[in-house]
């Protein structure tokens, strides 16, 4: 694949390509790091932090930074603590050298646009952003338990019951972005990190749009997880349908530790994209689970199942009754 079609479909790492992905390869190493025990975060610090301190008044002197919880593409994020407040917080460090060209700053525009609208238990709290001559840095709320793909990592695949539970926990924070009329665009496991007791919260809106018209043309996201009418040739409008497509990747990937279309290129993996060349589910898989994710990897955006639809799939209501 030449770099002009790496580029267009958001996978380019060159200067002047859309935002790199994290992850394009089938192996790409997964390290994995506990995170140690740190109070949870009070609501009255929240509060505080959103309610008197306005964007000219934040600034990076007011926070304590304790250590680095993962990078991204156009900087660092921290483990802090607001020290008036003391709220223990996440920020996200981002280096206006490394976005401020060829209109990459939209990216950052946008995320901050489309994340101080959310609130959600299942998506991750934003609670203000500030800038400096050097970079823009949002206060989020910190994930104690960190990303689902380091989980995902260090245990190889999950239970039935473990999948099916957290897959109804993503489609309740798509449920509610679809209905704010947001695509998120870039669902995957490193974009999901865990709570304190274990829950899941959706995160880095790097890629989300706000889209009322539910229409949109640019290709971007991670290749393993985005959707056939995402990747087809010339300018072809796709729907929300683009997350349905990422989460039936998602259960796939849950369920066996691997992507069900990743090879060895781009070009590759694209193909198999494009014709649903699925890597079969070993036998184990239940045949409820299959037909679930059948149902969601459909080439034709408005056969897939719905977020109602799976929210009521068997397969979701048999491991979501009961307990564990
Ligand atoms: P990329 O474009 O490569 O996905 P990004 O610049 O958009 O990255 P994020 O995905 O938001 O950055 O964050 C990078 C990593 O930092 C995450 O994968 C996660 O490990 C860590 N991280 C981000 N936000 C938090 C948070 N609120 N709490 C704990 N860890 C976080
Ligand atoms: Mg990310």
């Amino acid at each position: 694949m030449t770099s002009k079609e790496n580029e267009a479909i958001g996978v380019s790492v060159s200067s002047d390509g859309p935002r790199p992905c994290k992850r394009v390869r089938l192996n790409t190493p997964r390290s994995s790091t506990r995170t140690t025990a740190l109070a949870e975060s009070n609501h009255a610090a929240k509060s505080a932090i959103q309610s008197t301190s306005t964007q000219s008044k934040l600034h990076y002197g007011l926070f304590e930074i304790a250590r680095p919880l993962g990078s991204g593409a156009f900087g660092q994020v921290y483990l802090a603590r607001h020290r008036e407040s003391c709220l223990i917080c996440a920020l996200k460090v981002l280096n206006k050298e490394n976005f401020m060209c060829d209109g990459k700053e939209r990216h950052v525009r946008r995320e901050i646009e489309v994340h101080s609208c959310l609130r959600h238990p299942g998506i991750i709290g934003f609670y203000g952003w500030f800038h400096d001559s050097s970079r823009i840095v949002l206060i989020l709320e910190y994930a104690i338990g960190g990303e689902l793909f380091k989980v995902l990592a260090r245990e190889d695949h999950f239970s039935e019951q473990r999948a099916a539970k957290y897959i109804a926990q993503v489609a309740c924070s798509l449920s509610y972005l679809h209905k704010k009329h947001v695509m998120h665009r870039d669902i995957k496991p490193e974009n999901i990190l865990l709570g304190l007791h274990g829950e899941l919260k959706l995160a880095d809106f790097g890629y989300s749009v706000h889209a009322p018209d539910n229409k949109r043309e640019t290709k971007c996201g991670t290749l393993d997880y985005m959707s056939p009418e995402m990747l087809v040739r010339g300018t072809v409008s796709y729907t929300n349908a683009v997350d349905l497509w990422a989460l039936g990747v998602l259960t796939y990937e849950f369920l066996t530790g691997w992507t069900p279309f990743a090879d060895n290129t781009v070009a590759a993996t694209r193909r198999r994209i494009c014709k649903l060349d699925m890597e079969p589910l070993p036998a184990s898989i239940s045949p409820e689970a299959k037909h679930f994710i059948h149902s969601l990897l459909v080439l034709d955006p408005p056969t897939r199942l719905s977020l109602e639809g799976v929210l009521d799939h068997p397969w979701i209501v048999k491991n979501c009754k009961s307990p564990g």
